[in-house]
């Protein structure tokens, strides 16, 4: 059979984008190298839409939570993940989880009945010159794949490894402690959120970096190279007292309004400060600069919390450091998920820059629905950014900081702010209720 649209990938993001092509008449070959006797070193089947760890898709409740949103947005779009999902699902409190196994058969079924699809155990080696293009190989990307979506990309656009630095919410820091200003401030930028440590903290902050418990490397990771830049904190840490108050904790040139006095009207620098640097063009969620950690999470929470000014931080997302392929999609992406350079190319999954088994899918969706616009001619209208589906695909395409662009879960960071009014107890309800009525609008502009 020839094809209309070859994906290369068939994980969560290659199965649903292949779903939602094939399912409107679209030929579609769907490349997958797995059953062909070479597997990444995380996944151990052929099945496709195979889940690698976890078996959950997390939080179901779209009410209240981000990602219960991005399932039910998807269920509205015909999403085949979804839909597996539930056939699939085993008791797990609010949370969506599965049996992998049933989950697998149930994508792979649903695809095998599709007529205009194929698909093909086969490993692709480089980006195809022409035709219509998804690709969707995740972040274990097949080594020869990655080096020709490389050479295209430009070296340092993709990476090999996320360094994941804490991210929190704006809202959530508090000010009284913390202060806007740029290292030797001239009063022109005041581009980072400070956080003042006196000696007895940092010691403190230090001892609790070294005790802490951290997440062990897997077998297939442990040669890790520590690019500059990408050092975890804890290891910075172990190397000496100072070494982070030279490093990523430097205090000089940051005056504390907070300390000024007569003699020093303009504040003193600090024995230590944290860095929190804009990571969204919103404003909403701020990264803590150069605090790439193997902390386990529940240990980063507790610890980042005794930072001055953090103490009730919330975080969108955790520090972490992992084998992972992705590119630097705000730079190199359009708004539809298309190379600027070659744009018969569409990437989506996590290979995009988004995180987790969810998002990815959903990634997927909007690639197969876009691709399917591209086809019939028609124009494609973005959904809104009020959506879980939106505030993905603009963070992704856009929104983000490309500076220091890392994997992200969908959170209501992403989202524009709602009404500041909003009492904060009621305001993931205002998030959820507004992105369901702007959803309704959209959805009759995706072709059925
Ligand atoms: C070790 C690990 C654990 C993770 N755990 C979780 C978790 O617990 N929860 C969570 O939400 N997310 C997790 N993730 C993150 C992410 O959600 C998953 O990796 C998810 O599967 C990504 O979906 P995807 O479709 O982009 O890629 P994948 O699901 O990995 O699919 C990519 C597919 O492309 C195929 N492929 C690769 N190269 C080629 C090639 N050259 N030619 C043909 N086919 C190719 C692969 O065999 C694979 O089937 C984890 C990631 C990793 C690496």
């Amino acid at each position: 059979m020839t094809h209309d649209v070859h994906i290369i990938g068939g994980g969560l993001a290659g199965s649903e984008a292949a779903w939602q092509l094939a399912r409107r008449g679209v030929r579609v070959r769907l490349s997958e190298m797995r059953g062909t006797g070479e597997r990444s070193p995380a996944h151990q089947t052929d099945g496709l839409a195979e889940l690698v760890c976890s078996n959950s898709f997390r939080s179901d409740d779209h009410e209240k939570n981000a990602v219960g949103l991005l399932h039910q947005e998807m269920r509205e779009c015909g999403s085949l993940i979804m839909a597996a999902a539930a056939k699939a699902q085993v008791p797990a409190g609010t949370a969506l989880a599965v049996d992998r196994d049933v989950f697998s058969a149930e994508v792979e079924a649903a695809l095998a009945a599709l007529p205009s699809l194929e698909i093909v155990r086969e490993r692709i080696d480089r980006l195809p010159d022409a035709g219509l293009t998804i690709i969707a190989t995740g972040p274990l990307t097949a080594e020869a794949l990655a080096g020709s979506i490389g050479a295209a990309t430009g070296a340092d656009s993709l990476a090999f490894f996320d360094a994941i630095a804490p991210i929190v919410y704006r809202e959530s820091i508090d000010m009284d402690v913390c202060w806007m200003a740029s290292r030797w401030d001239k009063g022109e930028t005041k581009d980072y959120i400070n956080c003042p440590m006196n000696r007895e903290q940092y010691l403190a902050f230090h001892a609790g970096l070294l005790a802490g418990e951290k997440t062990e490397f897997k077998e297939w990771e442990a040669n890790t190279p520590y690019f500059d830049g990408c050092m975890p904190i804890e290891v910075m840490a172990e190397r000496g007292e100072d070494t982070l108050r030279f490093g990523p904790m430097k205090p000089v040139g940051l005056d504390n309004p907070h300390d000024a006095t007569p003699e020093f009207p303009k504040g003193r620098w600090p024995y230590a400060v944290v860095q929190l640097r804009q990571d969204n063009k919103l404003g909403t969620i701020w990264n803590m600069v150069g605090f790439q950690t193997k902390l386990k999470h529940a240990e980063q929470v507790r610890l980042f919390r005794t930072i001055p000014g953090l103490e009730n931080a919330e975080f969108a997302r955790l520090g972490g450091l992992h084998r992972n392929t992705f590119l630097n999609s705000p730079v190199l992406l359009d708004r539809q998920l298309r190379l600027k350079t070659a744009p018969h190319v569409r990437f989506s999954g996590q290979i995009t820059g988004c995180e987790g088994y969810v998002e990815s899918a959903a990634v997927g969706l909007m690639a197969g629905l876009m691709t399917s616009a591209e086809l019939a001619g028609t124009a494609w209208e973005a959904p809104p950014r009020t959506t879980a589906l939106g505030a993905l695909l603009s963070h992704i395409t856009g929104d983000a900081e490309a500076e220091s662009y890392q994997p992200m879960n969908v959170n209501f960071g992403l989202f524009p702010p709602v009404d500041p009014a909003v009492k904060k107890k009621q305001r993931k309800e205002a998030y959820t209720g507004r992105a369901k009525e702007d959803l309704a609008g959209w959805l009759p502009l995706v072709s059925a």
